[in-house]
């Protein structure tokens, strides 16, 4: 049988897992602050929930999708809510920090309900496809147990760790990458633009650019797990290398009076691994420095 599940949050992602377990056919209650929200969900063939506390008792598992912590505690932490959560299982899919998730596991159990904190890695209208990735932590027979439910979200769902910030530690990481990727990209289009160039440019060039920044990416991933930092017959350009074609960027900001928040953020890094005299090592050689 189907477990009946309460999503409390109908914002983008919240109407995406309700609409993807419906599909899966598992009876689901709704709830949202605004309850306007909740009517295409009803049409589909959700249950609107009249209170969260309602929600709650009517399910075996919870799923809380709104704003941030804040939002998913002024929810859950109000004694009416609290007192049904016994024998329940609460999926924290909002995004969130480490320590959060540590609070969490451990204020839910104490209110006798099981918990898991997960990590969605895609957008809505990735939700319920084969390759998509949601993270999970906690404990791993509370996993076990729902698995069939967290897998309707998404075919690349997986268990990641004990610990319950575990997910959302590897969600920050994986985010950060795309952070420097994402900003990477925006300091390379100013100074593209600064010298008159057609941002077509920049896009058709990146795509043949591409395949050699993934390869200099899994090789800075690798040889930091190895801790292979020395450079050797594999590296692919030393640290010196690499600093002098920096130092292109930090005169195009100068001359071109470009914001250079970035670049001298990374420069500060490069100076103090060259001042220990490692211009032969490995770009990986930095990984210290961020520890
Ligand atoms: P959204 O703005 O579309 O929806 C936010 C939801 O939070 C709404 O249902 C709103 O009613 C609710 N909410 C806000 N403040 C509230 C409060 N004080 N009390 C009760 N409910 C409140 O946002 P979204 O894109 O659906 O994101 C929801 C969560 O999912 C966030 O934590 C977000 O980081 C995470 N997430 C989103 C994406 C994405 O691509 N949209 C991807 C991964 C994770």
């Amino acid at each position: 049988m189907k477990s009946t599940v309460c999503v409390l949050g109908a914002g983008r992602m919240g109407s995406s897992i309700v609409r993807t377990l419906l599909a899966g056919g598992h009876p689901v209650q709704v709830w949202n602050r605004t309850r306007q929200k909740c009517a295409p969900l009803v049409e589909l063939g959700a249950t609107l929930a009249a209170s969260v506390e309602d929600g709650v008792r009517a399910a075996d598992v919870v799923i809380v999708n709104v704003l941030d912590h804040t939002a998913s505690d002024a929810l859950l932490k109000q004694d009416v809510v609290a007192a049904t959560l016994r024998g329940k299982t609460v999926v924290q899919l909002t995004s969130g920090s480490p320590r959060l998730a540590r609070d969490e596991a451990h204020w839910v159990e104490q209110q006798g309900g099981s918990y898991l904190d997960g990590a969605i890695m895609a957008t809505p209208d990735f939700i319920g496809k084969p390759d998509t990735s949601l993270l999970y932590s906690g404990r791993p027979e509370v996993y076990e147990r729902h698995k069939d439910l967290l897998l309707a979200l998404g075919g690349n769902t997986q268990f990641v760790g004990e610990a319950p910030g575990q997910a959302s530690a590897l969600d920050t990481a994986l985010l950060t990458q795309m952070w420097g990727g994402l900003f990477g990209a925006l300091q390379g289009m100013a100074v593209a633009a600064a010298e008159g160039l057609d941002l077509r440019a920049f896009e058709s060039h990146f795509t043949a650019f591409k395949p050699v920044v993934d390869a200099a990416l899994y090789d800075v991933i690798g040889r930091t797990h190895a801790r292979r930092f020395a450079g050797d017959d594999e590296t692919l350009a030393s640290l010196g290398a690499h600093y002098g074609a920096f130092q292109h960027l930090l005169e195009a900001c100068e001359e071109r009076g470009l914001n250079a928040a970035i670049p001298d953020a990374m420069d500060t890094l490069f100076r103090r691994a060259l001042a220990t005299g490692s211009a032969e090592d490995d770009f990986a050689s930095l990984a210290p420095l961020l520890h």
